[in-house]
């Protein structure tokens, strides 16, 4: 091999966090943080915390000196069980750049799951959200190679015995600090699934692979995120990184605003507003509620003014074709889908397009616009069938999903069989079934265990759900299988209506899916009327609770 005369310049996260505060100091992130409770409703009242790239970095030093003088140093497991806002920012940059792993824990796992992660990660200090502090005696005994918790925001009741107050533990830092030497290969952070089967399984990103995914989410083809953009990621800081937006803001000099505990449509709209946020980015479920919100504003004749706002960004799970078309038409807001995974860093795909894009032909538009999109530049994809081998992209068959490239995980953390499980001759599988265009725009069809097997034929829950989102009467449906003694299984709409006394019948349902190119023997046997449909840490349907509900039901 010949080798090139290029420097072995390593990429690492102290890179982002000094371009960030030489080139763009002045702009801000933006923390709404509760600042009181409403005597009247009990509801935390929100304030906002302003900061900038400039003024944050010496507090991050200042972190970066605290974390070594507590002995931290490279390779060990730092955990945050935080909200989303400037202190989590901070922890997100100061970890990584003394050589230590910033490990995002799920804040609203139950705390049994949350020491089994602890432990099995081997955290060895903890920084946590002054919320969460009275779980503190709870994860010291459960966890007890936690040597240090240090607590996030206001205690005015009182620190918790042994722990110690944040600003504290920064405070008499000095406010430069000298990087040690770190490889771009090695761990900066760390994600544990979200555990819907079996216990969470853990994900180590490195600085080469959040570095290469935050420079690829910059390119217009994916996320587009630059320094004239305000973006407030509703997503939890704990999943998948933030979905990258910390790195990724701080590398192009975004402006930020992090919503903590206020993630209910009416503050969302309040703070877009006032912030003049651009692109919001988050689950359907979030989105559902802001609709809901933006169209009551609207027919009550106060509407709210989102002017800055052209962007949802949307993940985690499919996202309905009426909600692309509703945010289109009603609010001239433009949905962008995206898929990933924990195990992805997490930006796997992003659909591609713009909103000006086929203006002659709204309905093509909100069709192409609902896919999960083209892969990003440097990650791959491929589709297989049940015997391993590939299916060509265009062929209309869908398949299991493989994915490769430098933000995908390889393994999981001591845990071999679970990568025995997913790791096929260099591509990861996904567990996710999808069909590939011959443009290489990517659908997920369903994850493979939620797809419903009748008489040998696959229906797609998602199809299915998507397709009931848009029926007026219905806020959220979600469709799973019941077992059935001819077919196997048969599929069950579960719906949640927007006015229990409109509900609408088995024919009226049948009838509007025939009607959207649903095939008669995919049609739901039943329907099952419910007040809420079970959500997982981070929004999504939770079909395994659904399964367990409707284990012994009897379709007629
Ligand atoms: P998590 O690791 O918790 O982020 O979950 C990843 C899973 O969420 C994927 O494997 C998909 O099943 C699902 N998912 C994420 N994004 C999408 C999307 N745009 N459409 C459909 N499913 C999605």
């Amino acid at each position: 091999m010949l080798e090139s005369t290029m420097m072995d310049y390593q990429l690492t996260i102290p890179s982002i966090l000094e371009r960030a505060r030489r080139l763009y100091p002045a702009q801000e992130i933006v923390s709404v943080l509760p600042v009181g409770v409403d005597p009247a409703t009990k509801a935390p009242i929100p304030g906002v915390h302003r900061t900038t790239y400039g003024k944050t970095y010496p507090r991050v030093m200042q972190l970066c000196n605290a974390l070594a003088g507590a002995g931290v140093s490279s390779g060990d497991r730092v955990a945050t069980m935080a909200l989303n806002s400037y202190r989590h920012y901070e922890l997100y940059f100061a970890v990584p750049s003394v050589g230590a792993v910033c490990h995002m824990v799920n804040i609203r796992l139950p705390v049994e799951q949350i020491c089994y992660i602890l432990t099995h990660a081997e955290d060895r200090i903890l920084f946590i959200e002054n919320v969460f502090a009275a779980q503190i005696p709870h994860i010291r005994q459960h966890a007890p190679k936690i040597k240090t918790f240090v607590v996030l925001g206001p205690c005015p009741g009182g620190l918790p015995e042994g722990a110690i107050d944040y600003e504290t533990f920064i405070g008499a830092q000095p406010t430069t600090f000298t990087y040690p030497y770190i490889d771009e290969r090695q761990a900066s952070g760390m994600c544990y699934t979200s555990g819907t089967t079996g216990n969470p399984k853990g994900v180590l990103y490195s600085h080469r692979a959040i570095t290469l995914h935050s420079l690829a989410s910059l390119s217009t083809e994916l996320l587009g995120v630059n320094s004239r953009e305000c973006i407030m990621p509703i997503v939890p800081m704990f999943h998948v990184n933030g979905w990258g937006y910390p790195y990724t803001c701080a590398m192009t000099g975004a402006k930020q605003v992090y919503m903590s505990v206020f993630t209910d449509a009416k503050n969302i709209a309040r703070f877009v507003a006032e912030e003049g946020v651009t692109v919001c980015a988050g689950v359907p479920t979030i989105f559902l509620g802001l609709l809901d919100e933006l169209d009551r504003a609207k027919s009550a004749g106060t509407p709210h003014q989102l002017p800055t706002l052209g962007t949802l960004l949307i993940g985690g799970s499919a996202t309905p074709r009426s909600l692309v078309a509703a945010f289109s038409d009603r609010h001239n807001l433009h949905v962008k889908p995206a898929w990933g995974m924990t195990e992805t860093t997490p930006l796997g795909t992003v659909n591609t397009v713009q909103p000006g894009d086929f203006a002659d032909d709204r309905e093509h538009k909100y069709d192409r616009m609902t896919f999960s999109g083209r892969p990003s530049p440097l990650v791959e994809l491929r589709l297989e069938d049940d015997d391993r081998n590939e299916i060509e992209w265009g062929s209309g068959q869908s398949g299991r999903l493989l994915i490769r490239g430098p933000w995908i995980t390889g393994s999981y953390y001591h845990n071999p069989e679970a990568t025995a499980a997913t790791q096929h001759d260099g591509w990861f599988d996904t567990g996710d079934i999808a069909t590939i265009d011959a443009d290489g725009t990517m659908m997920i069809q369903d994850r493979a265990k939620d797809l419903i097997k009748s008489g040998g034929e696959w229906i797609s829950s998602v199809d299915l759900e998507n397709e009931l989102m848009g029926h007026p009467a219905i806020r959220e449906a979600a469709v799973i299988a019941v077992a059935h003694p001819k077919w196997d299984e048969r599929p069950l709409g579960v719906i949640v209506l927007r006015d229990t006394n409109q509900s609408p019948s088995k024919a009226d349902l049948d009838h509007y899916l025939l009607e959207r190119a649903v095939a008669k023997w995919q049609l739901p046997d039943a329907y099952e009327f419910v007040d809420e449909i079970p959500k997982t840490t981070v929004g999504k349907f939770l079909k395994r609770a659904l399964r367990e509900k409707f284990k012994d039901y009897k379709l007629a």
